[in-house]
């Protein structure tokens, strides 16, 4: 039987009740880890995940937190230590959509999404990173997107907050490499979840034709990538982003 990549690791992910963040909670679980997984309104989701990473003989805590907040987002790190006692990985995965035209989008539209996308992986990530100071050892792993290395038209908010993303890591990365944190980025392509399940038909084709691969990517697809930079497979990697695309932003 092949080893757990991550056997007794804590990590907290941001936005785990849906989509690429639960796929992340679950795959983390199925490697030996456990976690704190945060959500912004939808408690009903968090439950039932909670009993999946419990069949599997890890722990999950779910936690209700605005990651654009500052100040409620310096509870996540209290939290982890008074369930967990530690804290080795942090994945900022928490973030939302608001496309429009650049003339339709309002200055809330802008806000909400370089608040969530952008500053919630400052706030969330300045919250922890004494601890990953002082113990000398941490994994941060960024979830940007391909919209923030060949942006689409119509979302310069998320655009902005994904490019934005991709430099925190970089300057990150390079900031604390000495005291053995690495810090990297994913940047998922067109993934089935929530946040693309709203896209008609005519759109939906229109990307299909760009994608190289020619399909959409899973959730669970992008959570394997994660693990592997959770890992100490990647253990000589930092600063870098991943893209999971099917091709599309090559
Ligand atoms: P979903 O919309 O499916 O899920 C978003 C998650 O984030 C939910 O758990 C939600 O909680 C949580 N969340 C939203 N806002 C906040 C907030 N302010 N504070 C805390 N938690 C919050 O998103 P995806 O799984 O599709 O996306 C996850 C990440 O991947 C995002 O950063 C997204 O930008 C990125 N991405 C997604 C792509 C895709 O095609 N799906 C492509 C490229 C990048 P709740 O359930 O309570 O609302």
């Amino acid at each position: 039987m092949r080893e757990n990549l991550l056997l007794n690791k804590v990590a907290i992910v941001t936005g785990g009740t849906r989509g690429i963040g639960r796929s992340i909670v679950m795959a983390l679980a199925k490697e030996g880890a456990d976690c704190i997984f945060t959500y912004l309104q939808n408690r009903d989701l968090a439950e039932p995940l909670v009993d999946e990473v419990n069949r599997i003989g890890r722990r999950a805590l779910p936690l209700q937190m605005d990651v654009a907040d500052f100040e409620n987002s310096k509870i996540i790190i209290e939290k982890v230590k008074e369930t967990f006692g530690r804290l080795d990985i942090l994945i900022n995965n928490a973030g939302i959509i608001r496309d429009k035209s650049l003339m339709m989008m309002s200055k809330d539209d802008w806000s909400a999404v370089i608040d969530t996308d952008l500053t919630g992986v400052f706030n969330t990530t300045r919250a922890c990173i004494i601890t990953f100071l002082k113990q000398k050892s941490g994994n941060i792993i960024n979830i940007s997107s391909v919209n923030g290395v060949h942006p689409l038209p119509g979302q310069v908010n998320y655009a902005a907050a994904k490019a934005g993303v991709i430099g925190f890591t970089k300057s990150l990365a390079r900031e604390v490499a000495p005291y053995n944190i690495r810090v990297n980025a994913v940047a998922p392509g067109f993934i089935e979840t929530d946040m693309t399940k709203e896209l008609d038909q005519g759109h939906r084709k229109k990307f299909l034709d760009m994608i190289p691969l020619g399909k959409f990517g899973t959730a669970e697809e992008v959570a394997q990538t994660v693990i592997f930079l959770a890992s100490d497979k990647s253990h000589y990697i930092t600063g870098q982003t991943i893209q999971i695309d099917g091709g599309l932003g090559m």
